[in-house]
């Protein structure tokens, strides 16, 4: 008998299923491209063509300009080649899917990047079991537990309020993490404008273009110190410690992103109030995962493979490292 998933392709430049002669989120220009989501490390440009939901889509414009792609709702099937395909709700970003492919009686699940919490922003994670999981492992060691969001976000608040003179600075990925952060204070009653740096408009109209509700947003750039004092700042990571954040009313800086749980790294970035809020599945959300799939094999890729294989070998399940290339743990 033929090995599990033998008809599943790894290389270097991303996963290969044979019989449909196609790609998942390759990094190199493909004929044939599915793509999980529009983080830029799994959604390039340049591919022939793309399937991807409508919202990826969207995000892949944006991001790519013009894209020859075609649109796969979540639990639509398509046939491609030998393979049936189906994309379900990974609750990682607007429009994130893992992709379940069947062929020769073998289903494989490839997660793509997920994380098990609700976030107001998307649909959340749905389990399927499989015969081979194909899972990220971005936060996969025991260190790696995310606190609830819901106490993250009072914490900012809480400082917020603590000196109405200064703003409250938020780092925060441009695609997701930033519109989360902004439905996540509305669901905590905060209705006061929330100015933004110019690299995260498009997004927020896009995922309001969808249905997410982000209340009153100003542009940062055309605000005075006087009208941001007492108020939030959301900002791509990038902008934190340059020059742009010199217009901000003594800026409070914090930052939002799983690695925040690593305090070298706040200190690095000059951060002065770490909020772990994370697009990723912690360690307790891979595992249960993993748990609750009960897959035959599990396949890891980028992140701390190590670690999650070793869980994985401790109970009797098979797993192995992908050698993928060009995925960055950046994007949380
Ligand atoms: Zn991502
Ligand atoms: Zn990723």
């Amino acid at each position: 008998m033929a090995r599990l998933g033998s008809w599943i392709e790894s290389h270097p430049e991303g996963i290969y299923a044979r019989p449909a002669d196609a790609w998942i989120d390759p990094s190199q220009p493909k004929s044939k491209a599915l793509i999980t989501h529009g983080h830029s490390d799994h959604a390039r440009g340049g591919h022939a063509a793309v399937l991807a939901t409508a919202e990826t889509l969207a995000i892949m414009e944006v991001r790519c300009g013009p894209q020859n792609g075609q649109a796969l709702a979540y639990d639509e099937s398509i046939r491609i080649g030998e393979v049936d395909v189906r994309f379900v709700p990974a609750g990682h970003v607007l429009g994130s899917a893992q992709i379940v492919l069947e062929h020769a009686g073998e289903r494989v699940v490839v997660s793509g990047d997920y994380k098990r919490r609700p976030d107001p922003t998307c649909v959340c994670f749905v389990p399927v079991p499989c015969d081979i999981f194909i899972t990220e492992a971005t936060f996969g060691l025991p260190v790696f537990r995310h606190p609830d969001t819901g106490s993250e976000i009072d914490r900012l608040l809480h400082r917020l309020h603590s000196d109405p003179s200064r703003c409250v600075l938020v780092g925060a990925y441009a695609l997701g993490k930033a519109q989360r952060i902004i439905t996540e204070l509305r669901a905590r009653g905060h209705d006061d404008p929330i100015y933004f740096h110019g690299a995260v408009e498009r997004l927020n109209q896009l995922y309001e273009s969808f249905g997410v509700a982000l209340g009153e947003l100003r542009h940062a750039g055309s605000a005075t110190k006087q009208e941001m004092a007492g108020q939030i700042v959301i900002a791509p990571p990038s902008a934190l410690n340059d020059r742009w954040s010199r217009r901000l009313p003594d800026p409070v800086t914090a930052m939002a992103s799983g690695w925040m749980r690593i305090r070298q790294r706040a200190r690095q970035q000059n951060v002065e109030l770490p909020l772990i809020i994370s697009d990723h599945a912690d360690w307790d959300e891979l595992t249960a995962t993993i748990r609750e799939l009960a897959p035959t094999e599990v396949w890891i890729t980028h992140g701390r493979e190590e670690a999650l294989k070793h869980w994985c070998m401790t109970h009797q399940i098979k797993a192995c490292e992908l050698n993928l290339v060009g995925y960055e743990d950046e994007d949380d």
